[in-house]
């Protein structure tokens, strides 16, 4: 049987009047989490974790921070 585990960590920070988006759900906030796609700090650990299992990168091989087509990219949330 071959076993596969990954770890997936992310860090933004914290600003004033932006959306605070976690796994996909808005939550009411004074703050968000500022990035360059959605933040959104679960949806990039698990995607990590993910890909680090596979041995395929991580999140910024798939979704460079310097390509403007992810730029305040927002998925599943906002619903
Ligand atoms: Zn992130």
């Amino acid at each position: 049987m071959n076993i596969r585990v990954g770890h997936g960590i992310d860090i933004h920070q914290l600003k004033e009047n932006i959306p605070l988006i976690l796994a996909g759900v808005k939550i009411e906030s004074d703050v968000g989490i500022d990035g360059h796609s959605d933040g959104d700090i679960i949806i990039h650990a698990i995607v990590d974790a993910l890909l680090g299992a596979l041995n395929k990168g991580d999140i910024g091989t798939f979704f460079p921070s310097d390509n403007l087509k992810w730029k305040k990219f927002l998925s599943l949330h906002h619903i």
